[in-house]
This record gives structure tokens, sequence and C-alpha cells, in this order.
């Protein structure tokens, strides 16, 4: 069989400018990033702002396996298959981050026949925004240092720093250390952190920033630290705005890129869904709306942590109304959450499917608070039997699910034609009526607490004492009316990752809290989860080379 990198580089790719010819756009229209990747013009939106929007379709998931469960795939395939029927569709997902592609997931370019091309590109270094990102990010760091080193003006407080430094890599050496050893020229001594970019405040400003102005207006309010007299110290009270601005100049730029079948897709931003809000840029999303008849857009992880984020907070955010959601199941990863080991994930087990679709039916019921047409995919393994792929099937017909078996994978556009008919005959059969889980206006306690009893299904919350103390002081400074932004584990519902299927009765912890004031959001971080990763012990950077000519192996 062939790996998903062997068909992405045996595509033939049509220039660019065709594949935006399609979205009736002209080379002016476009920067052109070599012969297959582009950004969208400065001039652009003016052109477009006044089209009609097209149909928002969200695609996301169950509870997933350590591998991923094929929502990226099932984007892709779904673009291609509109393709097929002839429809005007484009997919809109967020850019990968070196973290899992050389740790364990791989890249994020889909897989088998419904991929994103080149491949390579995207996965690696692609148009440069990560980099961009991460330069905004440490520049804003080396200011702040610098700001203290130079005399300290603002009264920052040393211990109360909460500006960290960046890096798009899984480091976890990096998760704690200290900065300004050596002599007095050195820096002022101190406790210091990374994040990984992709959980940067800059990389969630760049995704919700309306335009430049927007965004320098976000970057200003970022705080960086407290003083000494407990009030927020901003980037804008560094002076570091404009610069941090320049180095985002062409990061706020979506990129086009294809498909296998040449579908046009627009890949922008990239927070991931368990430490960040895990959705791809407002202005990409606004973009392909004008562009196309059909959206098709991914948020990451399972629907209890990227589908609560891209309701709760970037449509509440930018006012987008999702029309359809795509919940993507697949037989691996019902088994998974009904106890089996990953390694064996490949054998019939109808015991273990019973177990584990719990996982399903909560997924359901959240997705139905939101008041938006939801239709039910079992992305299709090779592995999966008749008798599995059934009881599927027959679970969410019974529940008065739209549902349909995707074959994108091996098929690409093709296999993806039953799954386009439902989701057409939803758009057009079912009214969205869609409306966030909670409102601005309840108090951060009350918000987390509905996101963990509504979505999670806990019992209740506990809080460190410093998370309550956070907590008090965020409403105090006036931003007690931001929506929440949970870190959580992606595993489980839970804030536990071995508690799979559908956990009763458990408690979610509240570690830590603090506001992103430029991001416009509150995070609140659960359990153990990390904001900078490690790598495993065989990771994927192994098994990954390129040859003389150039060619890259062992990426998937
Ligand atoms: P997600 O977006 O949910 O994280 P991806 O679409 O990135 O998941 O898929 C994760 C991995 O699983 C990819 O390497 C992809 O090739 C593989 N994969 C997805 N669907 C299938 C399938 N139906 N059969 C085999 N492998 C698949
Ligand atoms: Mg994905």
């Amino acid at each position: 069989m062939k790996t998903d990198i062997q068909i992405a580089q045996e595509a033939r790719m049509i220039h660019i400018r065709e594949v935006a010819e399609q979205l009736n756009l002209v080379e002016d229209d476009l920067e052109f990033y070599g012969k297959y990747k582009a950004k969208f013009s400065d001039e652009l939106w003016d052109k477009v702002k006044d089209n009609k929007d097209g149909k928002l379709i969200l695609v996301t998931a169950i509870n997933p396996t350590p591998a991923g469960e094929g929502k990226t795939t099932t984007s892709v395939g779904l673009g291609e298959a509109f393709g097929v029927l002839n429809k005007k569709a484009v997919i809109a997902l967020r850019e990968p981050s070196l973290g899992p592609c050389f740790g364990i997931k791989g890249g994020a370019a889909g897989g088998g026949y419904a991929q994103v091309v080149p491949m390579e590109d995207l996965n690696l270094h692609f148009t440069g925004d990560f980099h961009a990102i991460t330069s905004a990010n440490n520049l804003l760091a080396a200011l702040l240092d610098n700001h203290i080193q130079q005399g300290n003006d603002l009264n920052i407080d040393t211990n109360q720093i909460v500006w960290k430094r960046c890096v798009d890599m899984n480091d976890r050496v990096l998760r704690n250390i200290v900065v300004g050893l050596g002599r007095k020229a050195d820096g002022v001594v101190r406790e210091d952190h990374f994040i990984i970019t992709v959980a940067s405040e800059i990389m969630a400003i760049l995704c919700l920033a309306e335009d430049m102005h927007d965004l320098k207006l976000r970057l200003g309010k970022i705080i960086v630290a407290y003083n000494y007299e407990g009030q927020p110290v901003t980037a804008k009270e560094l002076n570091a705005v404009g610069s941090m601005a320049a180095l985002l100049k062409d990061a706020i730029k979506p990129n086009l890129i294809q498909t296998l079948e040449h579908t046009p897709a627009i890949i922008h931003g990239g927070p991931f869904a368990n430490i960040a809000h895990g959705c791809n840029s407002v202005r990409a999303t606004r973009f392909a709306l004008k562009l196309a008849d059909y959206v098709v857009t991914e948020a990451g992880f399972g629907a209890d942590l990227g589908a609560e984020k891209f309701f709760d907070i970037k449509c509440r955010n930018a006012g987008l109304k999702p029309d359809a959601v795509v919940l993507v199941a697949t037989v691996r990863a019902l088994k998974y959450n009904g106890g089996i080991p990953k390694t064996e994930l490949s054998s019939e087990n109808l015991d273990a499917l019973e177990k584990g679709i719990s996982n399903l039916e909560k997924h359901i019921e959240n997705l139905q608070k939101y008041n938006v047409p939801v239709v039910v995919t079992l992305n299709r393994f090779i592995t999966d039997t008749e008798a599995e792929l059934n009881y599927v099937k027959e679970f969410c017909e019974a529940r008065g699910c739209e549902f349909a078996l995707s074959n994108v994978w091996e098929k690409g556009g093709e296999g993806g034609i039953e799954l386009a008919d439902k989701v057409l005959a939803a758009l057009e059969t079912k009214e969205s009526h869609f409306k966030p889980l909670y409102d601005d206006d309840l108090s951060i306690k009350e918000k987390i607490e509905t996101v963990a009893k509504e979505i999670y299904g806990a019992k209740n919350v506990t809080y460190d004492g410093a998370a309550l103390v956070a907590i008090s002081k965020i409403e105090e400074i006036g931003y007690g009316k931001l929506p929440v932004c949970m870190a959580k584990n992606q595993y489980s519902l839970s804030d536990d990752p071995t508690l799979l299927g559908r956990p009763k009765d458990f408690s979610i912890h509240i570690r830590e809290v603090y506001v992103s004031a430029g991001a416009g959001f509150i995070v609140a971080i659960t359990g153990t989860v990390m904001t900078m990763p490690g790598l495993p012990k065989k990771p994927a950077a192994f098994g990954i080379d390129v040859n003389e000519e150039g060619v890259i192996t062992g990426l998937f």
C-alpha cells in the first residue's frame, strides 16, 4: 500500500493560478510563492467583500486515538466530492505544526487520496507564517527583558511575568528554564518558560484578527506582566506593537494550495485545539465564504475541544453562522474508546464497539446543543468489517441522525459522494439556528462550569487556589466577559486521558487560569495538560529523510 507521501509525490499539481481561476481569481489577486503556493493579495478583500456568503460546514470528530481519526482527510475528501458534483467548494484548514510532524502524529495534510499538496512544503516551512509568529512572539519577550535591564520604568514585577517565549517544536526541556545567567550586562536572572508556537497568543491573535488594524489593536492589548501594584503591563506600553505587526505583515494573508483533485484549499493559521482555540483564521474563513458556495473547515481534536471552541470562541468572535456539522467517527477510535489498546484496533470486536459508541452518542448530543444540523460520517478503514460498519450506521439512524459512510482515503472525491449528498440534503432541508453554548455575561466560573458539565459531562469543577485568585483578578481588571478557552487533553471527555468512552461522575480540575486579552479569551488549564509537548521514545523524526535530489521521505 502506498504511503500518504508517496501518493502526494505522484500527484500532478496544476499551477496555482489555475486553481485560483476556479474561484474566479486572476493573477493580480495572488502573491506567488513558487508555482504551487500563493497568498491572497491585500487588495482582494475589497474586490470580494460584497459577494454573497457560501455555506459553512464544520468537520469535527469523536475523541481520537493518538493517530488522529481523519478529520483533515474527511474535510479534504468532502471538498473534492463537492467538486465531483460540480459544486463550487473550497476547503479552509489550519497549517500544520512541526511538533506533531516530528513527534507521534505526523503531518496534517489529510491522507490517502484525500490530501492537499504540496504536502512536504505544507508540513515543513510552508510560506513561513509560523516562523513569523514565533519571531513576533520572541521579539516581544526580548523587548520585555530588555525593558527590565534598561531600568524597568514600568515597574514590572519579575515574579509576575506572564509572557513566555515560544518555538514550533516538541521540546520538553524548555518548559521551565532560567534566563539572564552571567554578568550584570547579561540581563536580569529569572525563571522563564517556552510554549509551542501553536499555543502562543500571537497565533490566536493572527487567527482571530479581522485585518491589520484589528491585529495591531489586539497585539497592543497583550498582557505581558503585572507591575508591583498588581496592574497589568501590556505590549503597547512596551512599544512593541509596530515591530511585531511588521513581522506579521505577510503572515496575516491566507495561503492557497490545492487538493490531489485540484480543489482549492485555503490554509491559514494553526492553533492546537487542546492548548489553544483550535481553528484556522477568521480571515481565511471569511475569504472562503465569499469565494465559494460551500466551505469545508476543520476544528482540531474531538468535538469537546475543537468544535466547542469553534462555536463559542471563533463564531462568537467573528459573527460566523455555521450551517452544518460533519461528525467524523472511526470504528478504530470507537473500539479504542471501548478500552482496546492501540495495537489491537485492526481486528473485529463488536463488544468493544458497543462499549465505545457511548463516546459518539455524547458528541451527537453535544453538537445538537448548538442548533446546527449534524451529519455523522464513518471514515472507513480497510480493516473495518461489514458487521462493525452496520452497527455504527444503525446506531446513528436509531437516533434520527443523518449517516454517511466515507471512503475518501481510498478513493478521493468519488469516495465522498454519499457524504456530500447527505450534507447537501441537510443544508437544504434543515435550518441552522446556531447559538453559542453560554452568554458572555456569565461569570468566568459559570462559563467554565457550563462547558465542563454540558459538554464534558462532568459532575462538578474543582479549582487550585491560584486559579481562583487568578479568576478574581481577571474579573477585577475588566476581562470577565470574555469567553473561556479550555485547555484539556484530547483523548477523554474528562481531564484524565485514561477515562475513555463516556465517563460519568468525574470532576474537572482547573489548575491555572489566565487572560489572553489580545486574543479575547480566558484560558483555563485543566488536569495535567502541557503548553509545551515532549517527544515520544521513537519520534516520527527518526523515519524522515531527504535524498540528494531533494525528495523527502517518511513524512506521513
Ligand atoms: P485528524 O485530522 O483527525 O487528526 P487526519 O486526517 O490527519 O486526522 O488523519 C490521521 C492519519 O490517519 C493520516 O496519516 C491519514 O493518512 C490516516 N487515515 C485517515 N483516514 C484513514 C483511512 N480511512 N484509512 C487509513 N488511514 C487513514
Ligand atoms: Mg487534522
